[in-house]
């Protein structure tokens, strides 16, 4: 049986590329730049903390538990009824607008150019992260 899944709420700061400035994978520790290679540290000493101590609700019997962990994911054991879930990464949205109407569409940020259509006036254009 799959453990459900609790998305965090806490999420690594989104980091550009040293060397490109391109936007980095989102994560913390050593992260390759995608669009150029480059090794870039990502530290951020209180996404660190705030992740080890993010208290959420168990799914099974609503106890709160913290993580206890910077990891995402992570499985956690509730310690009142012993069952598991499993803590995901929270998925972070950006708003972008639209050249075209100005409406703000909420996208997943993932490195590099992208085409993207307006879901209010069907136009397309580009993002690059
Ligand atoms: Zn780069
Ligand atoms: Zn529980
Ligand atoms: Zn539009």
């Amino acid at each position: 049986m799959v453990p459900p899944e609790v998305e965090s709420r806490v999420a690594p700061p989104l980091v550009n590329c040293p060397e490109c400035d391109s936007m980095l994978p989102q994560g913390l520790g050593e992260i390759e730049c995608l669009l150029c290679g480059a090794v870039c540290r990502v530290s951020h000493a209180p996404t660190v903390a705030a992740l080890k101590e993010e208290k959420v609700q168990c799914p099974h019997c609503m106890t709160v538990v913290e993580a206890g962990t910077d990891k995402r994911p992570a499985d956690l054991t509730c310690a009142a009824c012993s069952k598991i879930f499993t803590l995901t990464r929270k998925i972070v949205k950006v708003e972008i607008e639209c050249p075209s109407c100005e409406s703000n569409l909420r996208i997943r940020p993932r490195p590099g150019k992208r085409e993207l259509t307006c879901p209010g006036c069907q136009s397309s254009f580009f993002v690059t992260f």
